[in-house]
């Protein structure tokens, strides 16, 4: 069974591989094998062999990095849908909130981002955020009360444990379920040594508590065949429908979302997302058209192999040259991912991307 396929070109700008400069920095060489190793099973090959194919690239045109070849459409669905079809870190972002009032990290702070989205747009009354609602602002923003809505419902289990889910994803959650009670007080126990140690290292929610997701806000679920979109779910439910419980939070469609006026939206939200789409760049121009301010979270390089391009902060310095009257600022970066504004004064000229 073939599992690559060689396009030849950028896969966020089509600019042909034969111009670009090989990087074999740019990817760790293990990386992302829990999200593919079910797929090396299935097709019983060796997951090194598979990954060692993979050949990393940077594109001299848009500055993202890329593997080719990389999974094909078929291997994609096996690895997305059927082999690991969990988002691991916002899963594990909702767990960490209910259970211990922590908010997702983003580079410099949620309250430092809020403070800094106020001085550019002046009154945040309206926010829109695309494809994970536990990355950014939204479960960042959130009421904690909202947690209880999330808890208080009934009884469910996990949608698809994979062997690397069940050890790496909410432990303490599948094991009330799976057993008794007494494993529940153990966990239970557990939680409050893992709440010590978040407030002996200064991670705690009451530093955000100050902040509210705007009166308007809404979350996008985003189909990408590079994406775990809306078939990502866990105890019996999708992250759509987890987030359409929380108070302010509307759930919409990218088409229905597409309809808003220039600039309708205060601000939209893309954290960690724009890697994992089939057309990055469209979603990105769409986005900018509606709202007047982008937030945009992206891992930088290393990259691991689950994606098929990385858009490091390379990539966002050299959108000017992509997006005719782009601006871009930088608002923090951690090491592992920068946060940056990105935006486009008056109407987006239109044209080749
Ligand atoms: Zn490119």
């Amino acid at each position: 069974m073939q599992l690559l396929e060689t396009l030849g070109k950028c896969p966020v700008c089509s600019f042909p591989t034969g111009s670009n400069n090989k990087r074999d920095d740019a990817f760790e060489i293990r990386g992302g094998r829990e999200y593919l190793s079910p797929l090396a099973d299935t097709a019983k090959i060796v997951l090194d062999d598979l990954m060692a194919q993979m050949q990393s690239y940077e594109c001299s045109n848009c500055r993202a990095f890329y593997l080719e070849p990389w999974l094909n459409p078929y291997a994609r669905s096996r690895t997305f849908i059927t082999g690991h079809p969990i988002h691991n870190v916002g899963w594990r972002n909702l767990q960490q909130w209910t259970e211990r009032g922590l908010i997702p990290e983003i580079p410099g702070g949620i309250d430092s981002l809020y403070e800094r989205i106020r001085t550019r747009v002046g009154n945040f009354n309206s926010y829109v955020e695309f494809g994970c609602p536990f990355q950014g602002l939204i479960l960042g923003l959130a009421p904690y009360e909202d947690s209880e809505l999330l808890t208080r419902t009934s009884a469910s289990q996990f949608a698809m444990p994979t062997k690397h889910a069940h050890r790496r994803l909410l432990p303490p959650l599948y094991w009330y379920l799976k057993l008794s009670n007494n494993i529940f007080r153990l966990s239970q126990f557990l939680t409050v040594i893992r709440k010590t140690r978040d407030r002996i290292r200064g991670r705690h929610q009451s530093s955000a508590s100050v902040f509210r997701l705007p009166e308007r806000s809404t979350f996008v679920p985003l189909q990408s065949s590079r994406f775990w979109s809306t078939n990502c779910s866990m105890f019996g439910a999708s992250c759509t429908a987890l987030v359409s419980r929380f108070s302010n939070v509307t759930v919409s469609t990218r088409p229905e979302i597409l309809k808003a006026e220039t600039h309708y939206y205060d601000v939209a939200g893309l954290f960690n997302v724009l890697d994992h789409q089939d057309d990055p760049l469209i979603l990105l121009r769409e986005v900018l058209k509606i709202s007047k301010l982008v937030v945009c979270m992206s891992h930088d390089a290393p990259f691991s192999r689950q994606h098929n391009f990385g858009l490091g902060r390379e990539f966002f310095y050299n959108l000017p040259r992509i997006i005719d009257g782009c601006e871009i600022e930088l608002i923090g970066e951690d090491g592992a991912n920068s946060l940056f504004f990105v935006s486009v004064q008056g109407e987006l000229v239109h044209g080749a991307i």
